[in-house]
């Protein structure tokens, strides 16, 4: 599942084709990904010229002249730049025509991504934005920010982590690396948190993704001009689906468990 450094990433990369260009066209090739998407969506849009393009969380959204375009990865999502006469593949469920030369578009196997338009960011961010925690790499997102929302919370400092209320955008792998770094084991209790683990934590958090960002960004031009693979970046982890081959620190084996229903990694011996 894409988390927010990839993410992220995609925005950066297709971010110099499509700002401030018009949108010619605009074809939807699916009914239903997550949701049903809005029958009038092509019309919503078409001859609109695109004047932003942000991130919320793990949503990008388009903004343009009177519009507001939101795209959610779901779980398989990618959004790339084709050349116009690049056939469609298999999942391309989504273009728009930038163009003579250049299209985006939204391919997602498992569709469960989500495609959405709206003329008001109020409207928008009242529909999908209410119930979202602090960017993990604004000032919004401090050690004294995560003392507070811990405290007197008797769940996983991890599952803590990874709930969208408390934070935007942090899922399992880099919630699992965060930890790591931070020498705190994922299944600690997060009213257990002192002020020293949030301080380590808050600053791992934002260490790790701003790594995985530059890691990306070096890989994204080849993602476009590979045309449509995105994949995860080679981010080297050092627990993340390292079961039982050795700490980068001090050799003793990863350790794999479930906190909610999530594998989790860690070791035992560097995170306390
Ligand atoms: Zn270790």
């Amino acid at each position: 599942m894409p988390e927010l450094p990839e993410v992220q990433t995609t925005l950066n990369g297709i971010k110099k084709f499509i700002l401030n260009k018009r949108i010619k066209k605009c074809d939807v090739y699916v009914k239903k990904l997550r949701w049903e998407l809005q029958k009038d969506l092509s019309t919503r849009i078409n001859n609109a010229k695109i004047t932003d393009i942000r991130r919320k969380a793990k949503y990008i959204i388009l903004c343009g002249e009177n519009f507001y375009l939101l795209f959610h990865l779901g779980m398989t999502g990618t959004l790339r730049i084709a050349k116009k006469n690049n056939e469609l593949k298999k999942h391309d469920h989504f273009e728009i025509e930038i163009n003579k030369k250049c299209l985006l578009r939204f391919n997602d196997p498992r569709k469960f991504g989500m495609i959405y338009c709206s003329h008001s960011w109020k409207s928008l961010s009242e529909r999908f934005f209410l119930n979202i925690g602090p960017e993990p790499l604004s000032n919004n997102f401090s050690s004294e920010y995560l003392f507070s929302i811990s405290r007197n919370k008797n769940v996983a400092i991890k599952t803590l982590l990874m709930n969208a209320k408390n934070v935007a955008g942090i899922g399992n792998i880099y919630a699992s690396e965060a930890l790591f770094v931070a020498k705190i084991r994922p299944q600690k209790k997060s009213k257990k948190l002192s002020k020293n683990n949030c301080k380590n934590l808050v600053r791992a958090i934002k260490s790790v993704l701003k790594k995985a960002i530059e890691k990306g960004g070096s890989s994204i031009n080849d993602y476009i001009n590979a045309d449509g693979r995105s994949g995860y970046f080679q981010y080297d982890f050092k627990v993340y689906g390292r079961t039982s081959l050795p700490c980068h620190i001090c050799q003793s084996n990863i350790l794999q468990i479930k906190i909610n229903q999530r594998s989790s990694f860690y070791c035992r011996n560097c995170q306390k």
